[in-house]
């Protein structure tokens, strides 16, 4: 792909197709930030108040043992969740998903966590021979969002874990100051339930039993009118910093960093360095970087350095990739040719994005009307 401008200000680049520019060269997303970013910056005390009314609204809820569930994936932003979440003296179920997929790094730092926090544990075993063979349609299909399949799981999971055990919140490491500025053409909706099951239909081989699934419309209400498993984001009410973050998760659980976002996982990190790169062109760290550049956590030329560092060292890349195939049961010259076809769009497969845009756009004016409660991206 010809790279033809990159932003000013951040180092976001003309590979998401839908960026733009002003005169400065200042691009969309560093303009939205602009705009967006002051909201999710406190002072300690603004802090203590917003923590203090988190843990009231949660605390008050609670039916049963638990008044929330954290999924936590060993990452930053859950292991800092449940910190918080000790700190506040609250009751979560901590539940880790295990699609198959966990590197043995992301396991050692939950059991630190849950050592140090004396939380209650539990994993949720998502069925490998099903998940795998949605993992493979979704390779075939050529669809960009592969990461989409574990998301919607634990959502899905989530919410049925909230129903059985009477629990009202989960608490997200979703958060704005990391976040922000992820290009909507990199990802797509993680609960259109219909586009997994029509990918799957079309190039899946074995029947779907166990897979947690949750379709658009139940979301959208169990979203909306806090019915069981309303998300709540902790890292919103915090002046969060990502690397301040990391810092403390080392000194107070002596938790350890896996060398990049999400990386936690062997996919996901073979998905991010290898196959979002080679068949999109997408180089996520731009994104990732862009967000900490914007929070004022790194230096534009500090994070142009990071981009010049390979996505991969080229042996862990032989043997990640040797790994990845076996386990997707995929021959070298079946996956390389599934890895030089074209792209094709979600919405190519029927998905649930023709009646879900109307009925956001809908939902939106129901909160900014205050008929039903959003959360943050949606006031
Ligand atoms: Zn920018």
């Amino acid at each position: 792909m010809v790279v033809e401008q990159t932003c000013s200000r951040c180092v976001m680049d003309t590979s998401d197709r839908d960026i733009d520019f002003d005169s400065k060269g200042v691009c969309s997303y560093c303009r939205e930030a602009t705009r967006l970013l002051p909201k999710y910056h406190f002072t300690k005390d603004e802090e203590k108040v917003n923590l203090a009314k988190l843990a009231d609204t949660i605390t008050k809820r609670r039916k049963g043992e638990y008044d929330s569930i954290i999924g936590l994936s060993g990452g930053v932003d859950s292991s800092y969740v449940a910190y918080l979440a000790w700190k506040l003296g609250l009751k979560p179920l901590c539940v880790h998903f295990d699609n198959g997929w966990n590197s043995e790094i992301s396991v050692s730092n939950i059991n630190k966590i849950i050592e140090i926090t004396g939380f209650d544990f539990t994993t949720y075993v998502i069925d490998w021979p099903e998940f795998r063979d949605l993992q493979r349609s979704f390779v075939k299909a050529g669809v960009i969002d592969i990461e989409m399949l574990t998301d919607h799981a634990i959502w899905a999971a989530m919410f049925r874990i909230c129903r059985k055990n009477r629990i009202a919140f989960v608490l997200t490491g979703t958060n704005y100051t990391s976040e922000h500025g992820m290009p909507r053409s990199w990802l797509w909706r993680k609960q259109d339930l219909r586009n997994i099951k029509a990918i799957h239909g079309q190039f899946g081989e074995r029947k779907l039993k166990s897979f947690p699934v949750m379709g658009s419309l139940r979301f959208a209400i169990a979203e909306s009118f806090a019915i069981g498993g309303t998300g709540l984001q902790p890292l919103n009410l915090i002046n969060y910093r990502k690397t301040e973050a990391m810092e403390v998760l080392k000194t107070v659980f002596g938790w350890r960093y896996y060398g990049g976002k999400h990386y936690e996982s062997i996919f996901t990190k073979f998905y991010q360095a290898f196959i979002l790169p080679e068949k999109f062109g997408v180089d996520k760290r731009r994104a990732h970087l862009s967000a900490l550049i914007r929070n004022d956590e790194m230096t534009r030329d500090e994070a142009i350095a990071e981009l010049a560092k390979p996505l991969y060292d080229l042996g862990d890349l032989k043997q990640d990739k040797e790994y990845v195939l076996k386990k997707l049961g995929f021959s070298e010259q079946e996956f390389s040719s599934f890895i030089k076809a074209p792209p094709v769009p979600h919405d190519f497969y029927p998905s649930d994005a023709v009646w879900i845009h109307p009925l956001m756009a809908f939902k939106k004016r129901l909160i900014r009307s205050g008929f039903i409660r959003g959360n943050d991206s949606e006031q």
